[in-house]
């Protein structure tokens, strides 16, 4: 078999993407909130329905954005174990503490019952992730955050497109970021977007984004967080197939579902929820048969990866470490197996024949 990676970046037919550098060559616009770009945040904004959609650099500085825009500066930042590391470490960056409050061993995302006991003074706001696109449990984690005034943040790096309730998850929360990375499901080579419900927060990101300042007037320290017109256009050209997109990874999502021995456990979609397929995690028995499976699969030239392991609340970097056990032990045990728009049926099921051996 030829070498397979967990995903394949989709890239659109190239013409398509000429057909932009072409409109840019044109216009000498090549950053700064150009056309292409304000085009791209519209589209987002029709295709998400969202009210607004500001685009970023990539998603780890739309978290950092998030946290800022809600003055979610110091303090206790109560957050899951189970994800991949930038959800810590734009909270580190921000100089707040992260938290960690153990995940649902159904959906991995966080333990709404665990939360309260985890909250103090100090806290000051909870970021969790819908997990491989997985809707955490919104309603309870907005009746915590209420009672407690908090901020809620939700890390949807994985859920473009996701619905929940029949709307979109994008719409919960204070703010929802996205990762618009080569590697996922819509991409922008880099890049990432910020969805915030309130105008000043929206406002406060826009201007945090471009350094803080609106001409000779200087308001806040802020970052330079653009995006290009070259992300933008290839944002665009990936809008037009994301159905399609989606639509494969269903088919092959459907198809390891199929194949794949029921001994091995794989997470139920939630029934009120519209999945995106973005990814395909299985659980293993124990990190024994985990690797036994790795090294097969490596031997077939077949790379899974271990999305996500360490559990973050054992990064060796963290001062005073707090157990999660379900996320530890689930970390141990997980792999995500390769899954995206242009993989072959007869992949698939070499992949999985190759795991129920
Ligand atoms: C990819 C990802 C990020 C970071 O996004 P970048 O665009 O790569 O900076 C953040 N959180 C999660 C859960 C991710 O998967």
């Amino acid at each position: 078999m030829k070498r397979i990676n967990v995903t394949e970046s989709f890239l659109p037919p190239y013409a398509d993407y000429e057909a932009y550098m072409r409109q840019i060559w044109d216009s000498h616009h090549l950053t700064n909130q150009g056309p292409l770009l304000t085009q791209l945040e519209e589209r987002l904004r029709e295709r998400l329905e969202v009210d607004n959609i500001q685009i970023v650099s990539n998603g780890t500085i739309a978290l950092q954005l998030a946290l800022k825009a809600l003055d979610v500066t110091e303090g206790e930042v109560i957050t899951t174990p189970f994800s991949y590391v930038a959800t810590t470490s734009s909270i580190l960056w921000e100089r707040c503490v992260p938290v960690f409050v153990d995940i649902e061993q159904d959906t991995f995302c966080i333990d709404t019952t665990k939360i309260e006991q985890a909250i103090t003074p100090a806290t000051k706001a909870i970021m969790a992730v819908h997990v491989f696109g997985f809707p955490c449990d919104v309603d309870a984690i907005e009746m915590i955050a209420a009672r407690h005034n908090l901020k809620v943040i939700y890390d949807a790096a994985h859920s473009f497109g996701v619905e929940y309730k029949g709307r979109s998850l994008m719409n919960y929360g204070d703010a929802s970021t996205l990762s618009f990375h080569a590697t996922k499901l819509f991409h922008t080579i880099e890049g990432g977007a910020i969805v915030a419900n309130s105008k000043e927060v929206v406002d406060k990101i826009s201007l945090l984004k471009k350094f803080g300042h609106v001409g000779d007037e200087h308001f806040a320290a802020g970052i330079n967080a653009k995006a290009t017109e070259f992300q933008a256009a290839m944002g665009l050209c990936n809008l037009k197939y994301v159905d399609d997109i989606v639509l494969a990874r269903k088919q092959s999502h459907e198809l390891y579902d199929t194949l794949l021995d029921a001994r091995f456990y794989r997470p139920s979609i939630n029934k009120e929820a519209k999945h995106n397929y973005a990814y395909f995690p299985v659980l293993f028995a124990n990190e024994e048969e985990l690797f036994t499976i790795v090294k097969r699969l490596n031997d077939n030239n077949v790379f899974p990866r271990r999305y996500f392991y360490p559990s973050l609340n054992r990064l060796p970097y963290l001062e005073g470490q707090i157990a999660c056990p379900v996320s530890e032990q689930i970390s141990k045990r997980i792999l995500c197996l390769p899954l995206y728009a242009g993989i072959e049926e007869a992949e698939v099921r070499e992949i999985c024949r190759i795991i129920n051996q």
